[in-house]
């Protein structure tokens, strides 16, 4: 409808058809994609913010995109593509939208270059879909995670490269035809895929649930690799008392880079100590139910995603401990903590306060309001004030001085 609404939303359910051509030889990617999108936010929406790292790492052009078949004009900013829709989508209204674009993976690890990469025999692309979100800044003085991005009920997506990979991917197991793999995922907020020529698959069950692990020659074992997920994919979901939320689970050994959760997968770089494995498959695994069951404003709000993730996975690990850092508050953005200090304030002082709420408050009130947390939130975004509000309404202590102590900017005074 023609108008000016001068707004977005994530509250916008989207379906993904994604095509992707990679030329191994090159890195250079090509990615058409149909988004489904309705408008359920209540209000009119002029346009969308599509986030995609590409935009910030791979030189992104984007070479068409149409709304409802009318060709529109999309910009490019940091790590947002926005689309203007062409006029307003009223609320509860529905449109297709197809972007078209190029880009070129980064041929190194450095930085944050290893998430959207062509380097070390891998092929590693993190946040390659052009998403609905909104508009965050991508840089940070950390290794942060700079993204919201709201749960899609089905994306289908066809991978293509120019000579023989293996594909670790998320969801169903991926049909392959030749050079072309196609697979379809549920219920996810976004789609992590890596690719090597040598992914050596190795399968197992937990709970009914399928794991496939894709580790290359040289690197990660895969035997302790696939121990490890058993026990984490059941030892948190026994403690949280809340399954986990799909059929299949993925691990993906990495070139380089850090740990990193996708829904539905998991990313473990091929360098990882042995002896730090376990925390690293739990800390990564946890994230299945904190970020990938219940999302959140990653980069405002890090402790309700890394800090409850971090506590439950050190909790089933039996690994809390105390930080190395200057007690700092809990409620910042990533960009407010230093990279040196990031970690130990808001993962492991994070998990102290935590685990301090959860002594106050007594072991079957604590794990039953995280319970309802997730179960509250779930497929949608929670965030630290929920999560913390959860606790507060199952307690039956006063929970004040800690909040206050800790979160100034939501319980002070
Ligand atoms: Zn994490």
């Amino acid at each position: 409808m023609p108008g000016v609404a001068d707004r977005t939303s994530l509250s916008i359910e989207a379906t993904y058809d994604v095509d992707v051509e990679i030329s191994v030889g090159t890195g250079e990617i090509a990615v058409q994609t149909v988004i489904g999108l309705r408008n359920e936010s209540g209000g009119p929406i002029d346009r969308v913010e599509l986030n995609a790292i590409a935009a910030r790492l791979g030189r992104m052009t984007i070479s068409g995109t149409t709304v409802d078949g009318l060709a529109v004009t999309a910009s490019v900013d940091d790590q947002t593509i926005t689309v203007p829709l062409g006029g307003i989508l009223p609320d509860g209204a529905s449109t297709n939208l197809e972007l078209t674009y190029r880009a070129t993976l980064k041929d190194d690890l450095a930085n944050s270059d290893w998430l959207f990469s062509r380097a070390g025999g891998t092929i590693a692309m993190y946040r390659w879909i052009p998403w609905i979100s909104r508009a965050i800044p991508f840089d940070r003085p950390n290794f942060g995670d700079p993204f919201e991005t709201s749960s899609s009920p089905r994306v289908q997506v066809r991978v293509t490269t120019d000579s023989p990979m293996v594909l670790a991917s998320p969801g169903s197991r991926p049909t392959v035809e030749g050079l072309i793999t196609t697979f379809e995922v549920t219920n996810v907020r976004d789609v992590a895929i890596v690719l090597a020529p040598d992914f050596v698959e190795t399968t197992g069950t937990v709970d009914g649930v399928e794991v496939r692990s894709y580790t290359r020659p040289g690197g990660l074992e895969p035997a302790r690799v696939m121990a490890q997920a058993e026990r984490a994919l059941s030892g948190i979901a026994g403690q949280l008392e809340v399954p986990y939320p799909w059929a299949t689970f993925t691990i993906a050994e990495t070139a380089g880079g850090y740990g990193m959760e996708s829904p539905e997968a998991i990313w473990l770089p091929r360098q990882t100590l042995r002896g730090n494995l376990a925390y690293l498959i739990h800390h990564e695994t946890a994230h299945q139910w904190f970020y990938g069951l219940v999302g959140n404003d990653q980069q405002a709000e890090p402790f309700a995603d890394e800090a409850a993730a971090d506590f439950v996975a050190r909790t089933v690990l039996g690994t809390l401990r105390g930080s190395r850092c200057v007690v700092a508050p809990l409620d910042r953005a990533i960009t407010r903590y230093s990279a040196s200090c990031y970690y130990e304030v808001v993962y492991i002082q994070g998990g102290e306060v935590l685990d301090a709420i959860r002594r106050h408050m007594g072991d079957a009130a604590f794990w039953a309001a995280l319970r309802g947390y997730l179960e509250d939130h779930r497929f949608g975004i929670g965030g630290t004030r929920a999560l913390l509000q959860s606790l507060v309404d199952g307690s039956t202590v006063d929970l004040g001085p800690i909040l206050r102590a800790r979160f100034p900017s939501l319980f002070g005074s």
